[in-house]
């Protein structure tokens, strides 16, 4: 037989696992969404300088870049050819 202290014991034991859950799931994204920011940062860098170094009278368009796996040329923006589909290394 289930006592009212059983029922209540039981309903107090799931709302506190809830709550560490959501804690633990916060921090979670949280420090995924920080190291989602520092990594833009540093490709952003990267490209910055990229662009600003010896690619200077050799490029014709700044916002273009050669694929790497078939030489064709796409937006400097994109992460995968458009052509072939390989990854870009920007
Ligand atoms: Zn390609």
């Amino acid at each position: 037989m289930i006592s009212i202290f059983g029922v209540l014991f039981m309903v107090v034991f799931v709302v506190m696992f809830l709550g560490v859950f959501l804690m633990i799931f916060t921090q979670f994204w949280r420090m995924r969404g920080m190291t989602n920011k520092v990594f833009t940062l540093a490709e952003q860098e990267m490209e910055r300088k990229l662009r600003e170094g010896p690619a200077k009278g050799t490029e014709a368009t700044p916002n273009s870049a050669a694929c790497t796996h078939c030489g064709s040329r796409v937006p400097a923006q994109v992460a995968q050819c458009p052509n072939c589909g390989a990854g870009l290394q920007v």
